[in-house]
């Protein structure tokens, strides 16, 4: 079993992940709804699914507008391999992550009260996130809380809705992100 703990990171970890801002160039089709930040009452962790790959943001953003008809891409920040994090919305933005069957103004209240980070991979089948990945998420959501004044709560998609999002190993590897 692969050791997780970050005490265990390498040295060059105190390296503060980089944080590139794409939320104005994404594809997008129009804007998603408004919220005021003091509605955010969590983060949900993602996984892309289908195939394992380091998927980059803008291939995922053209699924969600182009494929599913979506606003703009549905996660507000992805975290890839490297442990660089893709800005992808504004903390704003009522994006499409996490649904649910309560509906406001017709999108999921869990959508309403949350803000998607996906970390890019399919984690079935024993494969789990990077190191780098885990590590960045951690500090994302720290930053996160920190810039919001409370300490947020993190779930996997699958502790909302009945799917095997983000992988089948997140309540082990999930420990390191609460
Ligand atoms: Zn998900």
């Amino acid at each position: 079993m692969r050791n997780y703990a970050l005490s265990s990171a390498p040295a060059d970890a105190l390296q503060l992940p980089a944080v590139r801002d794409l939320r104005r160039i994404l594809p997008r089709r129009n804007d998603y709804q408004r919220r005021d930040v003091e509605r955010i009452a969590g983060v949900v962790i993602h996984h892309t699914s289908g195939a394992h790959l380091d998927w980059n943001a803008e291939a995922i953003a053209r699924y969600h507008v182009e494929v599913l008809g979506w606003p703009g891409i549905g996660y507000h920040f992805i975290v890839h391999w490297s442990g660089v994090v893709d800005w992808c919305n504004d903390l704003e933005s009522v994006a499409y992550h996490a649904d649910g069957e309560i509906r406001i103004n017709g999108v999921g209240l869990n959508n309403w009260q949350h803000v998607g980070i996906c970390l890019t991979g399919d984690f079935v089948q024993g494969r789990t996130p990077t190191l780098w990945q885990l590590l960045s998420a951690r500090l994302l959501i720290d930053r996160l809380s920190w810039t919001l004044g409370r300490r947020l709560p993190v779930l996997g998609h699958s502790e909302l809705s009945p799917m095997l999002c983000p992988g089948d190993q997140w309540a082990e590897w999930g420990k390191e992100l609460r």
